[in-house]
């Protein structure tokens, strides 16, 4: 398939990693707010919807069954699934985690099937257990119908794997203006890499985890300032919604109320105009010189951590501190991720099992020890 057909799919994709949940239990999916969450995109005439294998730990691909696939014509959704290389410990788990995926979705097939988060530590795994020959013969099989993989490393690898498999129809990258010029994300270096290989591109973490829908006060100031009529989070998906051969934008939406204001910018997509371009530029101006941590929230890295520090949130919190300062709201963030027996920043063994799941690459360790600087002494 070519990027123009590809380029016929409604732009605008719901993400299942951050789905509602009861008692702040990420496992515990509230089905039917999200049940309303997909009527309500449905009905604006979307239908790309992105899972994966460790979402929800597993609970994000039930949840398709139940919110989408048992209450929806099959034929009438675009439904994207996930091997992650992390769990590949030997040959057969290829096909036995995928036959799961399908058991789990009750799907019957994948419309989009990606090699979940590429970076140099993975791709070897990929290619150790023959994941690219494998998808092709799913797809042979009807099992998939269109194969990419999602991608979090330099422009140079990137270049290197779509030379060595033109059979790859599309590349997930993590792509929004904060992110464009980023030494490690390198957005547009890897977007261009794609255009370069004419692979069709979706877009993950348009919004940067929730970072640019929730500006600090001088930033936020700036775009109210502007003539544009979006809110913060609706810019942020139009600038990636505005560049060529994108396929999807994915928003990982939360709750009923972020799913209707990013439907009513995605619906009524307006390109931007070269002085919402000017407002972008000094937003990212001022969000650079704040320092904070380029965490996206994945949660990749809680699951193996023997402290059970849940690390994502404590980030959260310190990043609240650098954009709006110290205050009861940012206190309130880090005490509740240290209920139920988890850690604190300070009880970090430096292990550095998160690191080695981190797709940002970040320094944990050390983010850390800032971090309970700041918040551990209180
Ligand atoms: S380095 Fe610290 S935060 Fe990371 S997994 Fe180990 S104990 Fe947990
Ligand atoms: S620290 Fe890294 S792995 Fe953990 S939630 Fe943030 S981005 Fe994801």
């Amino acid at each position: 398939m070519q990027i123009t057909d590809l380029n016929t799919i409604p732009h605008f994709g719901f993400g299942l990693m951050r789905l509602p949940v009861i008692d702040g239990d990420t496992e515990k999916i509230d089905i039917p707010q999200v049940c309303r969450m997909v009527d309500a995109y449905m009905d604006r005439g979307f239908t790309y919807f992105d899972t994966a294998y460790p979402y929800h730990q597993g609970q994000s691909e039930r949840a398709v069954k139940k919110a989408l696939v048992d209450r929806y014509d099959r034929e009438s959704f675009l439904l994207a699934d996930k091997l992650p290389a992390w769990s590949l410990k030997k040959q057969e788990d290829v096909q036995a985690i995928f036959d799961e995926q399908l058991e789990r979705t009750g799907a019957g097939y994948f419309d989009f099937y990606l090699l979940h988060s590429i970076e140099k530590k993975w791709y070897p795994v990929y290619n150790q257990y023959g994941c690219w020959d494998w998808a092709q013969r799913m797809k042979a099989e009807g099992k998939i119908r269109h194969f990419g993989f999602s991608y979090h490393d330099d422009a140079e690898l990137l270049d290197q794997i779509l030379t060595e498999h033109p059979e790859v129809e599309f590349v997930q990258l993590q792509l929004n203006y904060l992110d464009w010029e980023n030494p490690v994300v390198q957005a547009r270096r890897n977007y261009e890499v794609c255009r370069k290989h004419g692979v069709a591109v979706n877009v993950m973490e348009p919004v940067k985890g929730g970072t640019l829908a929730n500006l600090p006060p001088e930033a936020q100031q700036l775009l109210d300032d502007s003539d544009s009529e979006s809110n913060a989070a609706g810019l942020a998906l139009r600038f990636a919604r505005d560049l060529d051969g994108m396929m999807v934008i994915l928003s990982g939406m939360s709750s009923d109320e972020q799913m209707k204001e990013n439907l009513d910018e995605m619906a009524d997509f307006k390109p931007l105009s070269d002085s919402e371009r000017r407002t972008i530029d000094e937003i990212t101006r001022v969000m650079l010189s704040k320092p904070t941590i380029g965490c996206t929230a994945c949660r990749y890295c809680v699951d193996d951590c023997p402290k059970k520090i849940i690390i994502p949130e404590l980030f959260r919190a310190a990043n609240g501190a650098a954009m709006y300062g110290l205050g009861s709201r940012e206190k309130s963030y880090y005490k509740a991720a240290l209920t139920d027996g988890h850690g604190a920043a300070k009880d970090c063994i430096k292990c550095g099992r998160c690191e080695t799941a981190c797709p940002q690459h970040l320094p944990i360790r050390e983010l850390l020890e800032k971090v309970s600087e700041t918040f551990d002494q209180e």
